[in-house]
Parts: structure tokens; C-alpha cells; sequence
């Protein structure tokens, strides 16, 4: 099959081939099985036959474009884990039959100061997200993992731990990175306290990879089932983020916030648990702005900041860490038909912590 891209010179045919995926065609539809094409290999691309794609809250918001950027049709899916099955003719890293992993990026101009310093995330020119970008290839946009195989440039694709369980892997792509990222940004370690606020995807890898780096670590939730639980995933303490008093115990108290939270909520109640010099970082992306008032700010020289994903060397970085320290993803496995009722599940906060879609059942559809 061939797919035609326009370019400043004409039109360029492009062998593509048919694949299934899941979708959606309009923020208010539901997620169905629709066709995509994934392009044939360039002499620097693998193609991964995807075993398992975790689900995260970030595919929500763009299935239902609350974003406002959303292109459809469009297959989200950036926690890719599955096989090589064919490499092009350059590649170097991988053989067909090695695991391989995808995160939240697929490509970027690899040229600028930041893609120079494996900051691909903060490219200046932008990243190519693995859905909802500009296909450079086919001239359409980019789709995600919730399909039978993907095509990437190996300078993009990860490789995989062997002692670690491939499903609970998958999540390590985006909710791993993009906590540990900040983590490690924010010099959490032996010897700080550390607050992780809302456990759900981000927020229990937060928790995981916080205390394998040595810190002392607090977790703030909103679900009274998730307190006894928050304990195992490894919390030195867990304060339920309703309850004034408690909330009151670790006021002014923690070196570092990881605010992981997907929807509206009181950003001013975690500032005021910082200490001097304190820093809370905003990994969640709820739709509306979150007001901050200048007196959680000033009085302790506090800093508001926020971070996206993590760049392709430090994404390895992460998945070799967990390799180390045994480090996986607490799941509930579902079958891709399943999705939309695992999205009202997600929204309702009532998944612990981060569901993966077993992608044969795409293949036995
Ligand atoms: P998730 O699994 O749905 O977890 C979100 C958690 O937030 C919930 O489990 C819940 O934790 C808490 N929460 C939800 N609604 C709340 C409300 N109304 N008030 C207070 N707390 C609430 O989502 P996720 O996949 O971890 O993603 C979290 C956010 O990060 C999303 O907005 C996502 O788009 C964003 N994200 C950002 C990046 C980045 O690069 N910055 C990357 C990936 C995802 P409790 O039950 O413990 O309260
Ligand atoms: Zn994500
Ligand atoms: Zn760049």
C-alpha cells in the first residue's frame, strides 16, 4: 500500500502497510477498532510487534481533547512495550526477536542545543509525540500503542531490563520517566523529605522510585483506600489530603513536592508544605489553570515549577534503575476492549495503579 505525503518538491509515495488499532474519531466517542498504516522501514527503523501498552490519564485527556490540540482520528497509547520483529538495514541496537520499548516520544530535530544535551523532550523545534504529532513520514499525525505494531527510529526506542515482568514494564515509559526525571532534577535522595501528592499512574511510580532513591517519602492522597496501601508501595508515612489536621503535621516540613494530580485541586495547600528553598514540581496536567496565591510563595523563598516526560538517554537511564532495584508498575490487566470503561474508571480514581492492555486481544479481535 502506498500513502502519498506532500513536500515543497511534489508528492512522495510512501510504502505503508495496514495495521489494527483503537481509537477515536471525536472527543465525545467512544474508543473503537479503526485502520492505520504504519510506514515500511527506513534503513534506521525497527518495527515492534506491541505486546503491552499501559494507560495514561494523558491518553484521557487527548482521546477527549480537553487539551484543545487533539487531531482525530487518534490512537493514543505511549507506554509501549513489545517485540522487534524486522530492523532496517542501519540498525545497530536491536535484532528481530529482542524486547523493545516506546515511550512518550518517537523523534525530534536531534539538532538543536537541547536534543545536543538528551533534553529531546524540550526540543526547540518540538518533540514528535508517539500519537498526536505530525507524521513526517505519512503526512498524517502520529498514533500511539493502542495497535498491533509501531514503526521507530531506533535512536528512539528503548531497551527493556531482562529480570523485569514485560507487562508491569510498559508503565515505566511515561509514568517511570516522568517521575523520576523530576526526582532526580530535584536531587531527591538520602536525607530529604519528600511529598508525592495523588497516587494513581505517576503518583505510585513516584512513591517507588522516591524511596529507591534513598529519601524519606510522604504520600498525599485523596482515597481512603489507597492509605494502608500507599504503606506498601513503600511510604514512610501517607496523610489524606481532606483531613486539615493532618495535612497540618507536614507544613513547612518537605524539601520536595511531586504533585502528580489529573484534575482541579488546591496547589496552595501542597506550596505551604515546603521548607525554605523548597520546590514543588507539577508533573499533572489537569484541563483549567491552578491559581497560586503569592503568599505560598513568598514567605519561605519557595519555587513552583513543572516537567515533562524525560529525554531518550535518561528514559534508559530509568528502566536500567528499575532493572537494579527490581522497580515494576502495580497493574490491572484489561483487553482493549475494555478501554472505555477502564478511562470512567480512571476518571473515578479507581485504579491501583495503572492499567495495561494485553495487545493480543487486538490481534484476536
Ligand atoms: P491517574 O492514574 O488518573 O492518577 C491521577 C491521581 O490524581 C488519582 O489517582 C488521584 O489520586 C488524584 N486525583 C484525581 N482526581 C482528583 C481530584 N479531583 N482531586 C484531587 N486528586 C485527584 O493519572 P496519571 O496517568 O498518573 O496522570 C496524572 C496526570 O499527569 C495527568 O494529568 C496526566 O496527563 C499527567 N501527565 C503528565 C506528564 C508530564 O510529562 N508532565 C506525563 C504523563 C502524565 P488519589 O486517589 O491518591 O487522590
Ligand atoms: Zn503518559
Ligand atoms: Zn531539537
Amino acid at each position: 500500500m502506498e500513502a502519498v505525503r506532500a513536500t515543497a518538491e511534489g508528492a512522495i509515495a510512501i510504502k505503508a502497510k495496514e495495521v489494527k488499532a483503537f481509537g477515536t474519531e471525536a472527543a465525545a466517542a467512544a474508543l473503537q477498532q479503526l485502520n492505520i498504516k504504519r510506514r515500511n522501514l527506513t534503513s534506521h527503523d525497527v518495527e515492534i510487534e506491541i505486546l503491552f501498552c499501559g494507560v495514561c490519564h494523558s491518553d484521557l485527556h487527548t482521546a477527549r481533547n480537553e487539551w484543545h490540540n487533539t487531531i482525530y482520528p487518534c490512537v493514543p497509547g505511549h507506554e509501549i512495550v513489545g517485540r522487534i520483529v524486522s530492523v532496517g538495514d542501519h540498525v545497530k541496537k536491536f535484532k528481530p526477536g529482542d524486547h523493545a520499548a516506546v515511550g512518550c516520544m518517537v523523534d525530534s530535530c536531534r539538532q538543536c542545543d537541547y536534543c545536543k544535551e538528551g533534553l529531546e523532550q524540550y526540543c526547540e523545534v518540538g518533540n514528535i509525540g508517539t500519537y498526536n504529532s505530525p507524521d513526517i513520514h505519512l503526512g498524517t499525525q502520529t498514533y500511539g500503542g493502542y495497535s498491533e505494531s509501531i514503526v521507530v527510529d531506533e535512536a528512539f526506542v528503548l531497551r527493556v531490563p531482562e529480570n523485569l515482568d514485560l507487562a508491569a514494564t510498559a508503565p515505566l515509559l511515561c509514568a517511570g520517566i516522568t517521575t523520576f526525571s523530576p526526582l532526580k532534577h530535584w536531587n531527591v535522595g538520602p536525607g530529604k523529605k519528600v511529598g508525592i501528592v495523588g497516587i494513581g499512574g505517576l503518583g505510585h511510580m513516584g512513591v517507588k522510585l522516591a524511596k529507591a532513591m534513598g529519601a524519606e517519602v510522604i504520600v498525599f492522597t485523596t482515597s481512603t483506600s489507597k492509605v494502608e496501601d500507599a504503606k506498601r508501595l513503600g511510604a514512610d508515612d501517607v496523610i489524606l489530603s481532606k483531613d486539615d489536621e493532618q495535612m497540618s503535621r507536614y507544613a513547612g516540613k518537605l524539601h520536595f513536592v511531586l504533585d502528580a494530580v489529573s484534575a482541579q485541586h488546591d496547589i496552595n495547600a501542597y506550596l505551604n508544605l515546603l521548607r525554605v528553598d523548597g520546590s514543588l514540581a507539577l508533573v499533572g496536567a489537569p484541563e483549567h489553570p491552578l491559581p497560586v496565591a503569592a503568599f505560598s510563595l513568598i514567605p519561605y523563598r519557595r519555587s513552583f515549577a513543572g516537567s515533562m516526560i524525560g529525554g531518550i538517554a535518561e528514559t534508559q537511564e530509568m528502566l536500567d534503575f528499575c532493572g537494579k532495584h527490581n522497580i515494576v508498575s502495580d497493574i490491572e490487566m484489561i483487553n482493549i476492549q475494555q478501554i472505555n470503561e477502564a478511562y470512567d474508571r480512571l476518571l473515578k480514581g479507581d485504579v491501583k495503579y495503572r492499567f495495561v492492555i494485553d495487545m493480543a486481544s487486538l490481534k484476536n479481535q
